[in-house]
Parts: structure tokens; sequence; C-alpha cells
């Protein structure tokens, strides 16, 4: 590897939201106008199908404070489907021919947990929350697959400007595979830059696209692992804890386990049948405790030791991926922070989520705020960076610039926050360490 790892990333994600407006530095509801009308205006000249999407909206802070309404947004995107959305994924604004393909007219009824705001006559203003906001963006079209390949490869060039050189995508697409190889190639051609994939496709798919990997399998674009939720997210309170929340829900103070024992057994013989690795999204300290158990019952998490003492597995004997690998990992107990280089499975995480979790975090798990992301102890206890301990963004959740990350492990806190309002801050470690993390030697 001649650059960092970008251990944690959504490849055709992070391309689709890039080729989307972003109206972040946005400043008022006539700008947004201004610049959806000209995006419409575009799209029609280059006769590029799909909605006109806009991301990032932060409505309180424009001049108006005020969404545009449907007929605003029928005048800026007169002839295709427009759509506006909140920065917090809860809400958006959309116009008549958006609103007509998700399904609805004047008189439909509001889905369940979700509402369409209507003005004092009882008409839709075109402001939809949560699950109707849900139902818009699920009516947005599917990319044809040119499209597809535009954003993967805008995707991977973007990667390649902040310096990453190899990339592991946790959520793989069936067709990423047959798709990359070609997009590399160009890569090299165009900014010379020889870039390596990793793919870890949902368990439910790793089968199918195991068969057909001699089609596109290279030592380029390898077929790592497979990948399974063991809980949900911190946000919506369904990590899952081993303490309660102090703001849970009913019924799901702990969170959520998404996976059992049996089923995690499950996919450790599958992946070891396949001559795969397995990742597992585990966010809460409950989480990644069940997969570091189930890791150690199972008799097959034998692999081969590599030289920082990750246990490992030779894929298609061109390869050595680590046979087990933990994501996120935000919240770890004292007592499993030992485990992860004593089995040698891959402790991944992405630090630059504090910096927007913060809240969240002080909300939700108050008492246990010294378990969050605990780099020291890791460290000391053996992880060693970018050996047992991977660094990644999870983009495009959050943007993939690795100083972000760099930022949160060594100053647990945002730009501009007091030193007191740090998360952990006995658990900083130190710059060297962090890029070392990502893979960069010293
Ligand atoms: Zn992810």
């Amino acid at each position: 590897m001649t650059g960092l790892r970008e251990a944690h990333a959504h490849i055709a994600a992070h391309g689709r939201e890039m080729s989307q407006l972003n109206l972040s530095e946005c400043h008022s509801k006539r700008e947004c106008l201004e610049r959806l009308a000209a995006e419409s205006a575009r799209l029609e000249a280059v006769g590029e199908p799909g909605w006109v999407v806009a991301n990032g909206v932060r409505v309180e802070a424009w001049e108006e404070a005020t969404w545009p309404t449907m007929a605003e947004l029928d005048a800026a995107s007169p002839l295709r489907a427009c759509m506006v959305q909140s920065f917090d994924h809860h809400a958006c604004a959309v116009n008549s021919a958006a609103f007509v393909e998700a399904g609805w007219h004047r008189g439909s009824a509001d889905p369940v947990g979700g509402r369409i705001v209507r003005d004092r006559d009882g008409l839709p203003t075109g402001l939809l929350l949560e699950s109707a906001f849900g139902a818009a963006r699920r009516a947005v079209p599917e990319p044809t697959p040119d499209q597809w390949r535009r954003f993967v490869a805008s995707a991977l060039r973007d990667l390649a400007g902040h310096g990453f050189s190899e990339v592991h995508d946790l959520l793989s697409p069936v067709w990423l595979g047959p798709m990359l190889g070609s997009v590399l190639d160009e890569l090299r051609a165009d900014i010379g830059i020889a870039m390596t994939v990793w793919l870890y496709p949902i368990l439910e798919d790793a089968a199918a696209v195991h068969s057909r990997k001699g089609e596109w399998e290279s030592d380029r674009v390898v077929l790592a692992g497979a990948k399974v939720f063991a809980d949900g997210t911190l946000n919506s309170r369904t990590a899952w804890m081993l303490e309660p929340y102090a703001d849970g829900m009913p019924g799901l103070e702990h969170g959520q386990a998404m996976v059992s024992p049996v089923q995690l057994d499950a996919a450790l013989n599958l992946t070891a049948d396949l001559g795969i690795g397995l990742a597992v999204h585990a966010i809460g300290d409950a989480a990644v405790r069940a997969v570091l158990d189930a890791g150690g019952r199972h008799t097959r998490l034998t692999g081969v030791r590599n030289s920082a003492g990750v246990r490992e597995v030779v894929v298609a004997g061109r390869c050595a991926v680590p046979r087990l690998r933990v994501e996120h990992a935000e919240l770890v107990d004292e007592a499993d922070v030992p485990r992860f280089a004593e089995s040698g499975v891959v402790c991944s995480v992405q630090p630059c989520h504090l910096l927007y979790d913060i809240e969240a975090l002080r909300r939700g798990q108050p008492e246990r705020l010294d378990r969050v992301l605990p780099l020291r102890d890791l460290i000391d206890a053996g992880c060693t960076p970018g050996g047992v301990l991977w660094f990644g963004s999870d983009v495009p959740i959050v943007r993939p610039h690795p100083g972000d990350s760099i930022r949160a492990a060594v100053h647990r806190r945002r730009e501009g926050m007091a030193p007191h309002e740090a998360i952990a801050p006995a658990q900083a470690i130190t710059d060297a360490e962090a890029w070392q993390s990502f893979g960069r030697r010293t």
C-alpha cells in the first residue's frame, strides 16, 4: 500500500451523493431556488435522466428560515421531479411532480410515522416529515448502470484525492465487483494512482457474489468478506448497549440486537466455507461483546496470524484479509478491550463520527462516556495502530477527510470546543498513532 487505507466506505453511495446538488453552504431560500433552477436546467440540457435532488439543507440557518413551497419548487424545476433534503435526513420539500411520483394526491392521508404538511386550506405545502420523507426518497428512480459507473468513478477519484490507495466497501452491491476493474484502469491511466478495493457484500448475497468472482476478481478488486449487522445506530437509540439509554425507547432500553449468537455462528461458518472474512457492524458495547464472543466460540476462527497479530485468511491465493472484523465499535466495555489483540479480531473504527455524535452520546449514555472509542486503552492492550486497529470514515454518512478522524482521535472534540467538552480525553492518542491507523508508515 503506497497511500492510506479507508477501511469503511460506501463507494457507490458516496458517488451518488457527490452527483447531487449540495446546499449545505446555502444562506437563503432565494439562493436555494436559484441553484435548483440552474441544476434542473443543466440536467435538461445534458439529457440526464432522474430527479433534481439537493442535500445538506439547513433551513433554520437561512435568512427566511422557511422551506420552499411546492409552487416555488415547481417554478424552479418545471420539467422534472425535485426534492430538497434536510441535512439530518428527517425532512424534505418536493415539487408537485415528485409528490405525484411518490404516490400521493392532494387528499392523501399521512403515512404511518410521518406527515404531509398542509396549509390553512388543507393543501400539501410540499414539506414531508419522517416516514413521508422516506417514501419520497424511495420514489427517486434507481440510477442507470451507466450512472452508477460514473458515480463509482467519481467517488474513487475523490478518495484518491484524499490520499487513499486502498478502499474497503462495506455493503457492496452485487454489480460493483464486475464494474470495478475497468474503472480502476481508467483511474490509473488518468491520475496515476493504482487503487485496491476490498468488497464486503451483505451476507445474503455473499455466496452468489462468490460463485461468479472468477470473472472479475484480481489483485486490485477482492471479495474480502461478507457483512452482517449486529445492532442499529446511536442516533436512533438502536445501537445495542450493555447499560440502558438514559433516553431510550420503551421496550428497547438497551437498543436492539439485530443478530442472534446462532446467526453469528452461521455467518462465521458460511464465510469459512467460502474462504473469505466476515465484517460485523457493531456500534454498542453489547454488540461488540456479542461479536467477540462469537469469534471466541468459533473453532474455525483459526486463520494465520500476521506480524501485527491479525488473524487472516488468504483469499483466492493472492490477498490476506482479516478473518473477523468489528465495524464501528463506538463503545467498548473495559473487559472487552484486550480481547481484540488477544483474538486477532480487527477493530475498525471511524473516530470522525465522534465529532457529530457528542450530543447524542451525552444524552444517551452519560454514565458511559469513558467507554467511547477507547483508542488509548486498545493500543495499550496490543491493538497496533494500522495492524489490529483500523481507521475509516463511513462516507457518505460523514465526509471522508482523514483529518477529521485524526482530530477526533487526538483531541476528542470538535474544533472550537473547550477542552472540558472533550469526550473521554484520557483515550486520546498521538498524531502519529492516528495516521498509522490509516495505514501510514512512519
Ligand atoms: Zn457503513
